[in-house]
């Protein structure tokens, strides 16, 4: 019988995964790439990190290679909340045992490409796609865009090229693409910890640590060596902006006011912001993802999201699983089947995580800090551990859960809905754990 010969566009985290699973199936998979190979290259100190939690970690176990990223990760089972004028204090983020794990995406993405490339996927790197023919499943690839180009034919083609895909765009020339792309105007840029003299890190090592400040905030997630890697998110432009600090003199009075206690721990600080780019944060949404049964769109090349709930990646690898339980139930079948079905059930999903991650800036950002806010988590958390069946927070249906995303959007609204109506009881701050409050909130459910 003929064996697809499948392309994948992009040698990323939904590329290479993608990869080890479509070769496990026995096709052939040819990966192409316009950047060298990751192996190749030397870090340069820093290392980008993302939270991994358990709808990645599904399609890690499911290929078998769960455990062997495990050992590179770190778990951070709370928020280390670091607020001016307080002592630091801890949020956990789910029940005992639940955690998410801080992973660096180039030690993560050279493992997997690694892993693919055993099981027999060949890699074309430094070999970037000009163009695709979308009924033929053929692309195009060349040193520039108006030189030579060489023309390979495949049976299908997946677009795991990134939020700027080029096999998008050129399925949204066609009639009756939609396509949409939001900016915010938050950019982000990396900073850095380092590790003790004998490697130890400065700050508690199992937690997502946060310094909430409104309109900005930094963030510090572990690595395996005792460094950290920091983020800040700050607006481009206005009162408080990376616009404004433009000299070291700026900067350190910036910081000085706004977070003073990460001076002693950030020796690099003035280099790291001068040296490290200013990086800008977009939503893409489109429609449709596939092109008959030639050729589809996986993970951010589908769906890039702001990376406030930490689930970017996370989606990418349950489009994988999704995927792989389609081409499972519908073997035999024509792919345009399984593509049609792959998309009906994740888009509603990927514009359900859009959503909730671009409402998680505000959490992160100011909720966080706000006594009101906290009180509000404190009478869920509560309710929670009380009530388990009825109440699951929303942070863990999507966190902690492979519950879709839609789902945990539209039960988290309804959960709103009755904790507004909880924070508006007379004197709430005291009765919060009364069994008035308890009673009223499962009226709410039962209605
Ligand atoms: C600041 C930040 C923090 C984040 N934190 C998290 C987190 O905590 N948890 C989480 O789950 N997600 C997080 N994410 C999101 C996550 O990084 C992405 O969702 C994920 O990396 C997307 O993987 P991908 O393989 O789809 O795309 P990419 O990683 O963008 O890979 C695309 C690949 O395609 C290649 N390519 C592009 N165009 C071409 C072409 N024309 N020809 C050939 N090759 C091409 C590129 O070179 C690249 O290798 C974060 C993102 C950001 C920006």
């Amino acid at each position: 019988m003929h064996k697809k010969n499948i392309a994948i566009v992009g040698s990323g985290l939904v590329g290479s995964l993608l990869a080890i699973y479509l070769r496990k199936k026995e096709y052939t998979v040819t990966v192409f790439d316009r950047r060298p190979d990751i192996r190749n290259i030397k870090f340069s100190g820093r290392s980008i990190n993302l939270a991994m939690s358990v709808r990645g970690w599904r399609a890690l176990d499911a290929i078998g290679i769960g455990e062997e990223v495990r050992s590179i990760a770190i778990a951070m089972d709370k928020r280390a909340m670091h607020v001016n004028g307080k002592e630091e204090y801890y949020q956990y983020y789910g029940e005992e045992g639940e955690a998410i794990y801080s992973i660096s995406r180039g030690v993560l993405n050279r493992k997997m490409i690694t892993l693919a490339e055993e099981a027999g996927v060949e890699f074309r790197f430094e070999e970037k796609v000009w163009d695709i023919n979308l009924p033929e499943a053929k692309l195009y690839t060349g040193e520039t865009e108006k030189g030579e180009w060489k023309e390979y034919q495949f049976d299908h083609i997946f677009g795991c090229d990134g939020a700027f895909s080029r096999v998008r765009h050129k399925m949204q020339r066609r009639s009756r693409f939609d396509y949409e792309q939001k900016f915010l105007n938050t950019g982000y840029k990396e900073l850095s910890i380092p590790a003790n003299e004998d490697g130890t890190h400065k700050l508690n090592k199992n937690s997502l640590h946060i310094w909430p400040r409104g309109e900005f905030m930094l963030i510090a997630l572990p690595n395996l060596d005792g460094t950290f890697t920091c983020t800040l998110f700050m607006p481009h432009e206005g009162e408080h902006s990376f616009e404004q600090l433009t000299d070291e003199t700026k900067l350190m009075a910036f910081w000085q006011k706004y977070f003073p206690d990460t001076l002693t721990l950030m020796p690099t600080l003035v280099e790291d912001f001068t040296n490290n780019p200013t990086s800008a944060l977009v939503t893409i949404k489109c429609f449709p993802w596939t092109y008959w049964n030639k050729v589809a769109l996986v993970g951010d090349s589908a769906h890039a999201i702001v990376p406030f709930y930490g689930q970017g990646m996370n989606a990418g690898f349950e489009d994988i699983s999704i995927l792989i339980e389609l081409l499972e139930k519908y073997e035999g079948e024509d792919w345009e089947v399984i593509f049609k079905k792959y998309q009906e059930e994740r888009k509603p999903n990927a514009d359900a995580i859009a959503e909730l991650s671009y409402r998680n800036f505000m959490e992160m950002s100011s909720k966080t800090a706000d006594h009101k806010f906290l009180l509000r988590k404190k009478i869920e958390k509560h309710f929670a551990d009380k009530y388990p069946k009825k109440w699951l927070p929303l942070y863990s249906r999507v966190t902690f859960s492979h519950q879709p995303y839609s789902e945990a959007l539209n039960i988290g609204d309804e959960q709103a809905r009755i904790m507004d109506e909880i924070m508006k009881m007379d004197n709430i701050e005291n009765c919060w754990n009364s069994e008035a409050v308890e009673q009223k909130i499962l009226a709410m459910l039962e209605a």
